[in-house]
């Protein structure tokens, strides 16, 4: 029978996740997943932190909770929490009372939510990412239907650095009616940051040339593993009186990855705005997922609202940082020693769970094919997926790709 659906293409797959899904199938036994971007322990094992754990259990336990709607906006002592972590106790701008936030959707939904509303309210229509920059943001934006999505210059690829005279220059010519995404610390895909002098640079040429800044803090603490130094730009520019959005999610740095929990900062120069952007949020919100859900919100809020949960969180996210630098240590001093051509120290250079190898793309199939290490075709790993037990492997197997191609 003819169906209603029969012109409707199978779509591409998305890369990450059909990586993912020919890795599960492939029945070699030292596969190795370097795609996603997920943090593994040396067991390579997803790692649920012992403080969420403990926050569930509480949760589990606490008889005056319920399953009623949340308010639109999100939960209130979540949102306070995010913002507080985001800005630091007593930053200027919270006693203030000039910030806002509201939950959502993971990161991935605020940088949606703000789309929308800079859309609407402040008439944007074109936005500028970086070149490279995370895989989902152009699509957000084309998705909320923005005219131009531009790309600036960020990574200089003889070099292995930050391209910032060309990044400048590329923002001096963009116009006013632009948006500008820049990620607040781990850069994805290339791991690297601007330096604080930098990044005054930069903000000047976007308050210069009135730019928006969407802040994308998709991995606070992962950068330096200190939550207050990845933070910089954000707090720089909210004392600065500035006013921008932050796109803040807690998928990586609570391990929170399928509870979808994420909080759109607004930080405002003035208290009045606040009430402003928040109701206009709401409705936005409520016309795309009505109300945010709560599982992931309670465990967020429990932790940084309880001062002993928040410590043993921060020692937790050390962890996680501090395995990823020992994991970019090891790679790079087996590369060496196995006399790999090329240069390898921007793979301790870079920062983040992501490192930008340089491997072309042959180099990446010849990975996949011939070694069974799955990676994103531009070249990008993951280091959280890098264990004491594989890092030998994935070294021989970059030694081998390199030498071949
Ligand atoms: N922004 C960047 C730069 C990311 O890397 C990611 C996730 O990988 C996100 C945003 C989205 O985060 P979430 O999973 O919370 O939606």
């Amino acid at each position: 029978m003819a169906s209603l659906f029969a012109h409707v293409e199978v779509a591409a797959p998305i890369e990450v996740f059909a990586l993912t899904a020919k890795y599960n199938e492939d029945k070699f036994q030292d596969k190795v997943n370097l795609g996603v971007g997920a943090y593994r322990t040396d067991e390579g094992k997803p790692w649920v932190l012992p403080v969420v754990r403990q926050a569930e259990i509480q949760m589990a336990n606490d008889a005056t909770l319920n399953h009623e709607y949340l308010p639109v906006a999100g939960l209130p002592t979540y949102r306070e929490a995010a913002a507080r972590l985001l800005l630091g106790e007593g930053h200027k701008a919270l006693v203030e009372n000039r910030v806002e936030g509201v939950q959502t959707l993971g990161g991935t939904g605020a940088i949606r939510l703000a789309a929308e509303f800079l859309k609407q309210f402040l008439n944007k229509s074109v936005v500028y990412v970086s070149k490279p920059t995370w895989g989902n943001h152009k699509g957000i934006f084309k998705a909320a239907g923005y005219a131009k999505i531009e790309e600036y210059r960020y990574w200089d690829d003889a070099n292995r650095c930050l391209n910032l005279s060309g990044m400048l220059e590329d923002l001096k010519g963009a116009p006013e009616n632009a948006v500008v995404i820049l990620h607040t610390c781990a850069h994805n895909p290339t791991g690297t940051d601007p330096t604080q002098d930098q990044w005054k640079e930069i903000i000047q040429v976007c308050q210069d040339k009135k730019i928006f800044m969407l802040m994308d803090c998709a991995y606070q603490g992962f950068a330096s593993g200190d939550l207050d130094k990845d933070a910089f730009p954000v707090r720089y520019m909210a004392e600065q009186g500035i006013e921008f959005f932050v796109a803040q999610s807690f998928s990586k740095n609570f391990g929170l990855y399928n509870e979808r929990i994420g909080n759109l900062a607004m930080i405002t120069n003035n208290p009045d705005m606040k009430l402003r952007v928040r109701t206009q949020c709401e409705l936005i919100v409520r016309k795309i997922w009505s109300n945010p859900s709560n599982h992931g919100a309670r465990i967020v809020a429990t932790v940084l609202n309880n001062q002993a949960y928040y410590e043993e969180w921060k020692q937790q996210v050390k962890t996680m940082a501090n395995r990823i630098q020992l994991m970019r240590q090891l790679l790079y001093e087996k590369l060496r020693s196995l006399g790999t051509p090329g240069t390898w120290e921007h793979i301790i250079k870079q920062i983040g769970m992501f490192s930008f190898t340089g491997l072309s793309v042959r180099q990446v199939e010849h990975m996949i094919n011939h070694h069974h290490i799955y990676l994103l075709k531009e070249g990008r790993i993951n280091m959280c997926a890098l264990t004491t037990k594989n890092v030998e492997y994935v070294a021989n197997a970059i030694n081998d790709s390199v030498k071949s191609f």
